[in-house]
């Protein structure tokens, strides 16, 4: 459930505040929840007490009473469904600020400046320095964060969204956090020596050096970090039924997507909310559908989930996911840059920082970079809500004709979804606008039910 706000293994790469978060936020291919790049998702607009007249006057219409026409949740799961959303927003905005708090504390302490200082008695050379250094500083805030992270996972445990045990839950932090570290003092490595070279334009250098890594690393990631915490097998081996029918909807249109792109996800040893997903790109791009899902929908219901998933392959989002966070990333890096030299200006001495250049300046980074990626987190919200819609409208076209009624299995589908995952029935507007990577699930909901361009005699936006 955490991994609705935070990312499941992604989070190796947020936590280093963004100098890669690209390969978290590039797998942009959810229909909902875990979608690593931020945030939760969904929402329906009715309370219990308005759905009660809603129910009535379906009952006056038997034709309708099946149809779904809205996100209702029983009274139970209602209540379950808005603490557990506003405990996860808390601690989203908890975790944002006690991050910047370790990390000034670190500051203001001394500590940072004594990791260096043994950093720096331990060898001359800059490399090695390095790879005392960045452990050091990382492993420190990592573990004073991890109570918040324990919490996390209490809170999805007693929600019954996940149903990973404390020790493998423990493996998987212990992973993502050595993963993280390898990669982090990697780029730091990068960021140091471009610091030295060139004080003034290192922003631009970096952001051109780390653009490749990041996108390496994503590249590699299906094959390389995905299997490290998940089961992934070929869907046609498992459920050969379910890709002869997906081969139908992808024939529709007009597309190929090979046999051997089509992965299932033992997502219920760990957890049982619904997902799936598009990741990789170029010869790593595929569609993994969680088993969750298989488990707790229809055929038909799966298909329209198939069809949004089809909708990022086929409309590039994760190439344009890329590139929007490449030109973000260098706005960051230059704003990192001027933040960076205000706050050793201001405080450099009292922290005993020597300068950009010296090793604990990273710790000053991490402080400016965490805040301009926190206060980009609506643009890349607003710009990952309009793919999502857009995968929706795809998944909406591409079932049409195929699977009978598919306006009401799709709608359907939102409502399975919301139900397992417990989607917040009402976020407030500001959540949505600051976190929410998919549109909240009332309105995606309603907008399945009544998507209709063909009856109007209007052309469909994607599949024609
Ligand atoms: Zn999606």
């Amino acid at each position: 459930m955490l991994a609705r706000i935070f990312c499941r293994h992604a989070a190796w790469l947020i936590c280093i505040a963004g100098m890669t978060v690209l390969p978290a936020a590039a797998q942009n291919g959810s229909i909902g929840s875990a979608s690593p790049a931020a945030a939760p998702q969904e929402r329906p607009a009715t309370p219990p007490s308005a759905r009660e007249s809603a129910e009535e006057e379906q009952a006056a219409k038997p034709e309708e009473s099946r149809a779904t026409q809205q996100y209702t949740l029983s009274h139970e799961r209602y209540q379950k469904a808005i603490t557990l959303s506003r405990a996860e927003y808390t601690l989203y905005f908890v975790s944002f600020f006690y991050g910047l708090l370790v990390l000034v504390l670190l500051l203001r302490l001394g500590i940072a400046a004594k990791f260096r200082d043994i950093a720096e008695r331990v060898s001359d050379a800059r490399f090695v320095q390095a790879l005392v250094f960045v452990p050091l500083l990382l492993l420190t805030t990592a573990i004073l964060r991890l109570p918040l992270r324990i919490y996390g996972h209490a809170l999805s445990l007693r929600y019954e969204q996940s149903v990973q045990g404390w020790g493998s839950w423990l493996v998987d932090w212990t992973k993502s956090e050595l993963l993280g570290l390898i990669l982090s003092t990697l780029l730091v490595l990068i960021l140091f020596a471009v610091i030295r070279r060139s004080p003034r334009r290192w922003w631009f250098y970096f952001w051109a050096a780390a653009l490749p890594i990041a996108l390496a690393t994503f590249f590699i990631s299906p094959w390389v970090i995905d299997p490290l915490f998940n089961r992934f097998e070929p869907l046609q081996t498992t459920h050969p039924e379910l890709v002869t029918a997906i081969e139908r909807v992808v024939q529709r249109a007009g597309m190929t997507i090979p046999q051997e792109r089509m992965f299932l996800m033992r997502a219920s040893l760990k957890q049982n909310s619904l997902n799936a997903y598009v990741t990789g790109f170029g010869a790593s791009k595929r569609v993994v559908v969680w088993d969750t899902t298989i488990q707790k929908m229809t055929t038909d219901e799966t298909l329209f989930i198939f069809g949004h998933e089809m909708g990022h392959y086929v409309l590039n989002h994760v190439r344009n996911g890329f590139l929007f966070i490449a030109a973000s990333l260098l706005v960051a890096f230059y704003l990192a840059f001027r933040g960076l030299h205000w706050a050793l200006d201001r405080w450099g001495a009292l922290w005993k920082v020597r300068g950009p250049e010296d090793w604990a300046a990273l710790a000053v980074m991490l402080i400016v970079l965490s805040v301009i990626l926190f206060l980009a987190s609506p643009l890349a919200s607003g710009f990952s809500r309009m793919q999502e819609h857009n995968a929706d409208v795809y998944g909406l076209e591409v079932i049409h004709g195929i699977v009978p009624n598919s306006a009401e299995v799709s709608a359907h589908a939102f409502q399975v979804l919301g139900e397992v995952d417990l989607s917040d029935p009402n976020p407030p507007a500001f959540i949505t606008f600051w976190l929410y990577s998919h549109p909240p699930l009332a309105d995606r909901l309603v907008f399945a039910h009544s998507y209709d361009p063909w009856s109007k005699g209007e052309s469909p936006l994607f599949v024609k």
